[in-house]
C-alpha cells in the first residue's frame, strides 16, 4: 500500500521506502531542479557542499553562479539540467510535477516548438507516468507590457498549466502585474506567485485578492496573521511550502520552529515542495525527512500534506480539462 510506504518510510527512517512512495513537486525552477549529483556525473567535477545559510537570495545567487553555474552554462548547461530535473522526478518517484520555465529559456531552446520537443523528450524517457504541469514564469523586474504581449506565443500552444512571478519581492506594486494575470484568466491558467516568501501575511492577501491567485508559492509570511491565515483556509488557498529554502536563506529559522507548523495548525492547505534541489541540495524526499525528524508535523500530518500534493486544489480540476 503506498499510504503505509510513506508513514513507515517516515518513521522507519528508511530512504528507500520514501523514494518509493509516489510524491509532488509544485514549486520547482526548472534550471534549478537538478541534483549536485546529476551535474557532477555529466561534468566530472566535483562541488564543495553549499553552506547550511547563504546571506539572502543576493548570497544564494552569488554562491550559485561562481561555484556550479560555470560548468553548465549557456544553452547546453541549461539543457543538461533540464534533463536532471527530469531524472530526478524519475528518480524520486515525482507523480505529479510542476516546473517552471522563463521566456527567455524557451527562446534559449529554439522557440516554443523546438522546446517542447525537447521537453516532452525528456518526461517520456524519464518519467512517462508523471503528470507533467508546465509553469509560464516571469520575473518581478520583468517589462510587463511586452511580457503580456508576447504571452500568448506560448500560452495558445496549451502547453501551460500555471503562470507564476519570481525573483524578488516588492519590487512594484501587485496591480502592476494585472496584465500577466488577466491573461492568464483568458487561457485558464492557475495562477501562482511567489509571495510571503521574504514578505508580510498582509503582501500575501494583497497578492491573492488583487490577481486572484489560486496558490501561492512560498506565502509562510502569511503564518504572522491569524486573519490572513483563517482567509487562506476559508478560500483553500494552497501554499506550495519549500522548507530548506526558508531555512538555508534565513527566511525561517529552523527547521523545528518552521512556519510551515502554524499554517497547518490553523487549517492552511499546504504542500512541500523543493524550489531549487540544485541550490539547496536537498531532494523532496528529504524535505519531508527533516520536517519529521525535526519534529515540525507528525508522520500523518505528513501523509495528509503528501497525498494533497497528488492532486490539483479544488476547483482546479476544470481548469485541466478543458
Ligand atoms: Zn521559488
Amino acid at each position: 500500500m503506498a499510504n503505509s510506504l510513506f508513514l513507515e518510510g517516515l518513521i522507519e527512517n528508511d530512504r528507500g521506502k520514501l523514494l518509493a512512495a509516489p510524491k509532488s513537486d509544485l514549486h520547482n525552477h526548472s534550471t534549478k531542479g537538478c541534483s549536485l549529483a546529476w551535474v557532477e556525473e555529466r561534468t566530472g567535477h566535483s562541488f564543495p557542499m553549499p553552506p547550511a545559510r547563504f546571506d539572502g537570495l543576493e548570497g544564494m545567487q552569488k554562491w550559485f553562479t561562481s561555484t556550479v553555474k560555470p560548468f553548465c552554462t549557456g544553452c547546453e548547461g541549461i539543457v543538461m539540467r533540464w534533463e536532471g530535473a527530469f531524472a530526478e522526478a524519475g528518480r524520486n518517484n515525482i507523480t505529479r510535477l510542476a516546473m517552471n520555465f522563463g521566456a527567455e529559456e524557451i527562446e534559449l531552446a529554439g522557440g516554443m516548438a523546438d522546446f517542447r520537443e525537447l521537453i516532452e523528450g525528456f518526461h517520456t524517457r524519464y518519467c512517462p507516468d508523471t503528470v507533467f504541469e508546465p509553469e509560464l514564469t516571469y520575473i518581478s523586474k520583468c517589462d510587463i507590457d511586452a511580457a503580456a504581449d508576447s504571452m500568448d506565443e506560448y500560452l495558445q500552444t496549451g502547453y501551460f498549466k500555471s503562470i507564476d512571478v519570481c525573483g524578488g519581492e516588492n519590487v512594484r506594486p501587485f496591480e502592476d502585474f494585472l496584465p500577466l494575470y488577466r491573461k492568464a484568466e483568458r487561457y485558464r491558467l492557475i495562477k501562482r506567485m511567489h509571495v510571503g516568501e521574504s514578505g508580510t501575511a498582509d503582501d500575501v492577501r494583497r497578492a491573492v485578492e488583487l490577481l486572484e491567485l489560486d496558490e501561492v508559492h512560498h506565502g509562510i509570511g502569511a503564518a504572522g496573521s491569524k486573519d490572513t491565515m483563517r482567509f487562506l483556509a476559508d478560500n483553500h488557498i494552497r501554499l506550495n511550502v519549500c522548507p530548506s529554502s526558508n531555512v538555508m536563506l534565513g527566511y525561517a529559522g529552523d527547521y523545528k520552529d518552521h512556519p510551515i507548523r502554524t499554517l497547518v495548525d490553523n487549517g492552511v492547505e499546504v504542500t512541500i515542495n523543493t524550489d531549487d534541489l540544485l541550490i539547496f541540495n536537498s531532494s523532496i524526499e528529504n524535505e519531508y525527512l527533516l520536517l519529521y525528524r525535526a519534529e515540525t508535523l507528525t508522520a500523518e500530518q505528513l501523509e495528509e500534506i503528501r497525498l494533497r500534493g497528488l492532486s490539483p486544489g479544488p476547483g482546479k480540476d476544470d481548469k485541466h480539462e478543458e
